[in-house]
């Protein structure tokens, strides 16, 4: 049986730069992983089928699994007749802008590599992971990048200063093209990208909170008040920087000092039932 850890992803910076003629958007994104992630338990079965099984019930168990799709893709591609049982022990929120569904379509991908010794570098899984998903690229290394295109351009950036993640989800699941579909690019207010990436380069944590932006923020928030109620109270209770991240409906704040982190997460608890608290995963890349 092997193991692979799937972690959360965030966006410090998620902009839309324009619609494509081949329907997807042009994006612009710096992401970092989280300490917040699935398990992915994977082994070989006789019968040469893909079985998917799910701690949570809602989530599909059969093709429309990215993980599921991981498999076939692998198996298709390279002519594996053996079948493969996939256990996904799921702690990310799903439905929740953290990138959980491509992120086990990601594991599965580098677990399936071991488990047939394919020796596939992590340039190839992405490149077949890009064609799972725009963010799977992405996750297939973790750590922290800089993403373009759809989002499946991939260039590592410098880890993001030390600090704590706290992550709130509001009882609610966002559909992406829902909040795509609503965005009117002509008046969005884009993130300062290139800000970002020198607060990183120079270990700036203040720049770094200062540069967060999404431009799919304004896009919920008018959905869901929700969001905007939580992004208050993060506030409120310390938080230093607060944002969505990915479609939403998570937001996530930064926190510099540890002592701040119990307030923070405890006030959120009064009334969000999914809070984590955790430790953005840095440099720390998933392919080894
Ligand atoms: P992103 O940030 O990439 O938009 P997300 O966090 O918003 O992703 P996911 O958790 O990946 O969203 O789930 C979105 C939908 O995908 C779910 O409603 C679910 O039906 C489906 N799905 C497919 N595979 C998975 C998986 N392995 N885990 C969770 N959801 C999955």
């Amino acid at each position: 049986m092997l193991y692979e850890k799937a972690p959360a992803k965030i966006n410090l910076t998620l902009d839309v730069l324009h619609k494509r003629l081949d329907g997807f958007h042009e994006v612009e994104m710096v992401m970092t992983t989280v300490d917040l992630a699935d398990r992915v338990w994977i082994r070989a079965i006789e019968g040469g089928q893909i079985k998917i099984k799910s701690s949570v019930q809602f989530v599909p168990t059969d093709r429309k699994n990215l993980a599921y799709q991981a498999a076939d893709l692998i198996r298709t591609t390279y002519g594996i007749k053996q079948g493969v049982e996939i256990t996904l022990e799921k702690r990310i929120p799903v439905a929740a802008g953290l990138a959980g569904g491509s992120s086990d379509a990601a594991a599965t991908l580098r677990g399936l590599n071991k488990l047939w010794k394919l020796g596939l570098g992590a340039d190839r899984l992405a490149e077949l992971g890009a064609q799972i998903g725009s963010d799977v690229p992405f996750c297939v290394y973790g750590g922290t990048a800089l993403a373009t295109g759809r989002g499946e351009v991939i260039q590592k950036i410098s880890a993001p200063p030390n600090c704590w993640v706290i992550l709130a989800k509001p009882v609610l699941s966002v559909s992406t093209g829902s909040i795509f579909k609503n965005l009117d690019l002509t008046s969005v207010q884009h993130p300062n990208t290139k800000d970002m990436l020198e607060a990183l380069k120079t270990g700036d944590y203040k720049g770094m909170c200062r540069s967060v932006g999404n431009v799919l923020e304004p896009v919920t928030m008018d959905l869901y008040p929700e969001v905007t109620v939580l992004k208050e109270q993060m506030i409120k209770f310390g938080a230093d920087t607060v944002q969505m991240s990915g479609s939403g409906p998570t937001v996530f704040g930064l926190v510099e000092h540890e002592s701040r982190v119990p307030r923070i997460y405890n006030g959120l608890k009064g009334f969000c039932r999914e809070v984590y608290a955790v430790r953005m995963l840095g440099e720390r890349h998933l392919f080894d």
